[in-house]
């Protein structure tokens, strides 16, 4: 994206943001610069759990040499059936600004094709900041920002001309669902305005001559048990915003992770039928760009 961006301005909000904290929807107004946490637990300084170039991504993301990917610690959203909890729930390594930008870089000279920042709303202010020392330096990867869709608008707004790729996972639409089982009630008008507003910044997918991804976005959904109805709310949703060639992945590989085990409903992974629901009613939609109608998963299963 040609960096070194002006970033300043965006960097000197997000520093006022964490001083009562609104990064995301759940407006806990906690002041992060003097140790107080909200609901993510997050502290002032970034938490990453790992990095390194990661190759199970979405095909444009990964090309031949992987997607440069940190995985942050302290997710903004808590969903009980996490399929990542180990990374997303518990503290990780504390880096400095300064830290961050070299990972920036290593992953940039290890030969990634884009920088991969997964679950990164809560630590924004430092990103910010670790790209703009990072451009200094000649960083220049396309950056991905792959999170869960439970955005603020104002942070969409802030990151437009920072972010090439987004790629918001939507959860559901479904209000009591998402209380239950998200922990809020906020996240499907949220995710609504997030996967709008993201289309509308950056519109769908585009690659190079080599199918490498530059910007746009690509959406994602893990289907789930006993919601083949809401998981066709989304596809209609996504069809009506971003149009038939959007990059669309549907997700087969739901496990019953983390605290699902309490809730009888979630409690099993999806069956073939809600695997073939899914896809076929995207494919009626005339959704088939990203879509993999076959995932190895399923097909190990049945
Ligand atoms: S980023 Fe964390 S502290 Fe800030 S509003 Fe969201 S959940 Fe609360």
């Amino acid at each position: 994206m040609g960096f070194p961006a002006d970033m300043s301005a965006t960097a000197d909000r997000l520093s006022e943001i964490v001083q009562s904290c609104n990064v995301c929807p759940r407006q806990c107004y906690v002041d992060r610069t003097t140790g107080e946490t909200g609901f993510c637990e997050a502290g002032i300084k970034a938490q990453i759990a790992s990095a390194g170039p990661h190759f199970g991504e979405e095909s444009p993301l990964v090309g031949t040499r992987g997607s440069g990917t940190v995985f942050f610690s302290r997710c903004n959203l808590g969903c009980v059936f996490c399929q990542n909890a180990e990374i997303s729930h518990r503290a990780g390594k504390s880096v400095s600004t300064h830290e961050l930008a070299d990972l920036f870089l290593t992953l940039q000279q290890s030969g990634c094709h884009n920088l991969n920042l997964v679950t990164p709303t809560p630590h924004l202010h430092a990103i910010i900041s670790a790209l703009i020392h990072a451009g200094k330096q000649g960083f220049d990867l396309p950056v991905v920002y792959n999170s869960s869709g439970f955005e603020s608008p104002e942070v969409i707004e802030l990151l437009n001309g920072v972010v090439d790729i987004y790629m918001p996972d939507i959860k559901s639409f479904d209000t009591k669902w998402c209380l239950k089982y998200l922990k809020t009630q906020s996240y499907p008008a949220a995710a609504l305005a997030t996967l709008k507003a993201c289309y509308d910044q950056c519109g769908n997918l585009k690659t190079d001559s080599s199918g490498n991804a530059i910007n746009g976005i690509i959406v994602r959904h893990l289907v789930m048990p006993n919601m083949t109805e809401d998981t066709k709310s989304i596809i209609d949703h996504v069809a009506e915003i971003c149009g038939q060639n959007v990059y669309l992945n549907l997700m087969d590989q739901y496990r019953p992770c983390f605290q699902a085990g309490q809730y009888p409903e979630i409690s099993r992974s999806i069956s073939s039928k809600e695997w073939t629901d899914a896809v076929e009613y995207a494919v009626s939609l005339g959704l088939t760009r990203g879509l993999k109608r076959r995932f190895k998963t399923l097909d190990k299963r049945t």
